[in-house]
């Protein structure tokens, strides 16, 4: 086997041992393979290994990789931050956006086409770079997100910070996953675990991994 299929696999087993732990079923959470920076044939390859979902976080490289592989019809789910300006755009190739963190950006993605699927982004720092709505201003980006035509609002997406344990921030996470689900009683998934907290965010309910460098190895430099 190669050495991505080696990660692969050994990603697999930590998220079943996971979920294991956790009581849960490892076929309810959804590994999301990152492949942000890394060349198509790496997701073909990864295709190969029996890889559905792929996450990218740059509209321009998820586009030009989307419409190169669309034969193999993988799921692309968009992560990153999103310009307004682009949203139509990536509505045009992502099964799911993760990223969804301002009105404005909401207003841009309204459609009377099939609904696409999309997470509120949670920023769980006081850095408002780091992306994400701030807790406070959650409810009411839910609600904008609820009153729009063509988006379905499957939950919640965040990342750990950097400076504090990932698992408390999970579990907040979670705590703000029930209050949406006040809102929007469908809207309980988790999109959050990367490779190095995908345990913590599986103990704490996620349902959507986004696992770049330990399946994939390190990234290229950016381009
Ligand atoms: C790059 C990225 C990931 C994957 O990170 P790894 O540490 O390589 O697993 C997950 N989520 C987002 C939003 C990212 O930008």
């Amino acid at each position: 086997m190669s050495g991505l299929g080696y990660r692969l696999a050994a990603v697999q087993a930590g998220v079943a041992d996971a979920a294991r732990e956790a009581g849960r079923e490892a076929s309810e959470i959804t590994t999301i393979v990152v492949t942000k920076f890394h060349p198509a044939s790496l997701v073909r390859e990864l295709a190969a290994h029996g890889v559905r979902d792929v996450g990218e976080n740059r509209h321009q490289e998820a586009q030009a990789k989307a419409a190169e592989l669309a034969e193999l019809g993988l799921n692309w789910h968009f992560i990153g931050q999103l310009q307004s300006k682009k949203a139509k755009q990536v509505r045009a190739y992502a099964a799911a956006i993760h990223s969804i963190d301002r009105p404005a950006l909401v207003d841009a993605l309204r459609s009377d086409e099939a609904s696409i699927d999309c997470f509120v982004q949670v920023n769980l720092t006081d850095d408002p770079g780091r992306g994400g709505v701030a807790p406070e201003a959650l409810d009411e980006l839910v609600e904008r997100v609820l009153g729009t035509p063509g988006l379905s609002l499957r939950g919640l997406m965040a990342v750990a910070p950097l400076d504090e344990p990932a698992r408390p921030a999970f579990a907040r996470v979670r705590e703000l996953s029930e209050r949406v689900a006040r809102l929007a009683p469908d809207a309980r998934d988790l999109s959050m675990g990367m490779s190095h907290d995908f345990r913590d965010a599986i103990l704490e309910g996620a349902t959507h991994l986004r696992i770049g460098s330990a399946i994939t190895g390190n990234r290229p430099a950016a381009g």
